[in-house]
């Protein structure tokens, strides 16, 4: 992670939902678009972007259609709260 704003927004966030629900106690969220991706030798956190796909299939015995749903993500490439990129590219220096 090249950045702090998962644990800065968390923290802040989580400020918010106490005083939000002031009557309730052991408050706690987690922003759960982060995975860990390996990048070269090295883990690192990512923030990540669900993405559902959806496709008509013709089923090649009946010759009926089935809609079919597939899951994936896409994973950021710059941080979406302060545009940092989360990977600091090898010999780059811009
Ligand atoms: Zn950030």
């Amino acid at each position: 992670m090249t950045c702090n704003c998962k644990t800065e927004i968390s923290e802040k966030f989580l400020e918010k939902v106490k005083a939000d629900i002031p009557e309730s106690t052991n408050h706690s969220l987690e922003m759960t678009a982060y995975s860990f991706v390996l990048d070269g030798n090295r883990m690192e956190l990512r923030g990540y972007m669900p993405v559902e796909i959806k496709h008509t299939l013709k089923n090649k015995k009946t010759g009926l259609d089935r809609v079919k749903k597939e899951k994936t993500s896409v994973l950021f490439t710059f941080c979406p709260f302060c545009g940092v990129r989360y990977k600091e590219e090898q010999g780059e220096s811009a």
